[in-house]
């Protein structure tokens, strides 16, 4: 009997550490460090910085609690609002084809949990990013001042517009699909800067990389995508 008893104990010390250490920040480093390798990097996408900044970013704390331990899966999740937050390679995607310099500074539209400007705030020099919903806007600035992302501005308002006072801008991401680019965000992008967004196209999406050269934007469509819509003034407005 009583090596039985001990032999239980033995089992509850070899395991409850384990147990912990399962919820703990360690587990989701692993997690990360195979969400890289296999999402990121078996698709092809090389750069360093890049997947360094992805090895980073603590995704389960931009995802609710509900949804931490699949926050490192290979799909997008809700965050509320009836928004999601992208797929870990999509998000990759996206910051490859925009090229990131330190000296760049980057507007995003959609900042949804804020998790993407996170990763993009490690491999640029500046991050203004814009949110339509107010509960979302103050949710991600909140949760972004706590983890310490200090070069990353947030502003709750319709990104139609942009943000005049800190243009122009060396590159622009879009992270919720339109079905064309605002002339604001033309106007408050540099010459030689770079647009990344999702376009509606005949009911599907295209993933498209803009080059504004002599004024205007050539477009090079990169792939399939499916993103939420944008709202506000593009539903009303038409192309100028
Ligand atoms: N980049 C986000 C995911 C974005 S989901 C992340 O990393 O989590 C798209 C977001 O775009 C949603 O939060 C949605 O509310 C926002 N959005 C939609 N229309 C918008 C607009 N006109 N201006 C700014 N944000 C908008």
């Amino acid at each position: 009997m009583k090596k039985i008893l001990a032999f239980l104990f033995l089992l509850l010390f070899l395991f409850c550490p384990k147990m912990k250490k399962e919820n703990s920040e360690e587990y989701y480093k692993k997690l990360r460090e195979r969400m890289v390798k296999e999402q990121i990097e078996a698709r092809g996408i090389k750069d360093q910085r890049i997947l360094k900044a992805m090895k980073e970013v603590k995704r389960h704390l931009f995802v609710p609690e509900a949804y931490r331990e699949e926050s490192y899966n290979d799909y997008p999740l809700p965050i509320g609002e009836g928004q999601t937050i992208s797929q870990p390679f999509i998000v990759a995607f996206m910051t490859y084809l925009l090229e990131p310099e330190t000296t760049d500074k980057v507007l995003e539209i959609g900042t949804g949990s804020g998790y993407q400007a996170a990763i993009l705030s490690l491999l640029v020099k500046e991050v203004y990013t814009i949110e339509i919903i107010e509960k979302l806007a103050k949710e991600a600035e909140k949760r972004l001042k706590e983890l310490g992302y200090s070069n990353i501005k947030v502003k709750w308002g319709d990104g139609f517009e942009g943000w005049e006072e800190y243009a122009p801008f060396d590159k622009i991401i879009i992270t919720c699909a339109l079905p064309y680019i605002p002339q604001p965000l033309k106007e408050q992008l540099k010459e030689g800067g770079k647009i990344v967004a999702p376009m509606e196209r005949n009911g599907i999406q295209v993933l498209s990389l803009f080059t504004k050269k002599g004024g205007e934007l050539i477009e090079k469509v990169c792939d399939y995508v499916r993103f939420v819509p944008m709202r506000g003034k593009i539903e009303q407005e038409k192309e100028e």
